[in-house]
């Protein structure tokens, strides 16, 4: 079987079987998106109105963000796999629960397995605290963390702010794209 295929049987039964209580407000559930067979898996938070509609990940403004600083490093969403902490959209966008997260949590954690990425980059401090729950993100954002971690075994994570975060912040903004240059760097260390 493939990485994709394997995704799809693993989206097909989380589908039926998550126990998320978003799933009773949310149009549809968000699965992960892009190249299976990548070397980074970027982490968000959750869906938005847009990705609640549409059915796929970052598809919205911080989406469109995200594929201009890929661009800025000569990537392409094409080249990379992403998906988010919660896979159903909190109503009115609020910050998923420390339930909800959790009730996504094997889901993700599967995903992961099945790629088995070179590198997580995690956006935003959501996703960040699922395995760095002690750290604040204005601390390690844009360094290389290398965890032994009981899921994947040693594994590199680089934090960084959401994308959604530097929207409309000119700072954020340059903050975010200083430390999106890292990453092409940081995957020929590593
Ligand atoms: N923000 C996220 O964290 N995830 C999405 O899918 C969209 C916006």
């Amino acid at each position: 079987m493939t990485k994709k295929e394997k995704l799809d049987e693993l989206n097909k039964y989380w589908q039926e079987n998550c126990k998320c209580e978003l799933r009773k407000t949310a149009t549809q559930a968000v699965f992960g998106d892009g190249n299976a067979e990548g070397e980074v898996v970027f982490i968000g938070e959750a869906p938005g109105k847009n990705e609640d509609k549409e059915g796929r990940p970052f598809v919205g403004a911080a989406g469109k963000f995200l594929a201009e600083m890929l661009d800025n490093i000569g990537m392409k969403r094409e080249d990379i796999y992403i998906t988010n902490i919660v896979k159903y959209r909190p109503p009115n966008n609020r910050d998923p629960e420390p339930e909800e997260k959790e009730a996504c949590n094997e889901w993700l954690i599967n995903e992961i397995k099945i790629i088995s990425p070179k590198l997580i980059v995690f956006l935003g401090r959501h996703s960040m605290g699922r395995f760095f729950p002690t750290e604040k993100i204005s601390d390690i954002h844009g360094k290389l963390l290398i965890k032994n971690t009981k899921e994947f075994g040693k594994q590199a994570f680089m934090p960084l702010y959401h994308p959604a975060s530097a929207l409309y912040n000119g700072g954020m903004r340059e903050i975010l794209m200083k430390d999106f240059k890292k990453i092409p760097l940081v995957l020929k260390k590593i």
